[in-house]
């Protein structure tokens, strides 16, 4: 038995531990001195409106965006972006999150001001809220936190990486990093909704499920490079996985 709460949190960018996120308390963040001093308190919203602004240009625009819109819908979890997606103001340790008890991801205002980090954040949690659909995710067992942690990594965070750390490094090298990138990361992100869990353990677990989820590529098919066609590619092929 576990004295865990309800809701296990999901990892460092998306941890439950609500007081990373002070709006999901039901609490309005106040209002910082230097912001009234500066903006006269409408930073808040002025960043929500920019926030929000971002998510929609995501879901117009980015292609991995609208592959994992379709790929959810087709799975019977369609997303409404006023019901699952939320901007709010958050602690700045977490940049993003999968709310697992509201079925909702939020989007940190506060620290994802780009729309490419918004896509980042969307993509990965949209991961976890796909197996969360798809699989009847458990997020207090750890090796399904750890599988849907590795296959977030591996489809967005490690190859975004890998390509931009590498820039024109050879292929070979980055085939070569790339599952060590993927286990630092789920690892790093399992332990920071765990911290219950030895290092030990939670690279056993990552280990354990590691060749399974990290070649279970769907449903993007692909690990997408970045400043390559793979993104288009990944959506116009979406048809051979049965999404529209
Ligand atoms: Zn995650």
């Amino acid at each position: 038995m576990s004295s865990q709460p309800p809701t296990a949190p999901v990892d460092k960018e998306d941890n439950w531990g609500y007081d990373l996120y002070p709006e999901r308390r039901g609490e309005t963040p106040k209002t910082k001195w230097w912001q009234l001093a500066m903006f006269g308190g409408g930073q808040t919203n002025i960043e929500r409106t920019n926030c929000e602004r971002n998510v929609y240009n995501c879901f117009q625009n980015s292609p991995l965006v609208k592959l994992m819109y379709s790929a959810l819908k087709a799975s019977g979890c369609e997303i409404d972006l006023r019901r699952h997606i939320a901007c709010e103001v958050c602690d700045v340790k977490v940049s993003g999150g999968y709310d697992p008890r509201l079925n909702q991801i939020v989007v940190c205002q506060n620290m994802a001001r780009s729309t490419g980090m918004v896509q980042g954040i969307l993509v990965h949690e949209m991961i976890h809220m796909f197996d969360a659909c798809r699989h009847e995710l458990d997020f207090k067992n750890v090796h399904h936190l750890a599988c849907t942690e590795i296959r977030a990594a591996n489809l967005t965070h490690c190859s975004f990486m890998s390509a931009m750390a590498q820039g024109d490094a050879s292929f070979f090298r980055i085939k070569q990093q790339h599952p060590e990138c993927v286990k630092t990361k789920a690892m790093a992100s399992v332990l920071a909704v765990r911290p219950d869990l030895s290092k030990e353990e939670a690279r056993a677990a990552v280990d354990k499920v590691f060749t399974k989820c990290y070649n279970d590529l769907e449903p993007i098919g692909r690990r997408v490079r970045r400043n390559s066609t793979d993104m288009i590619r990944a959506y116009s092929e979406r048809g051979n996985y049965g999404y529209e």
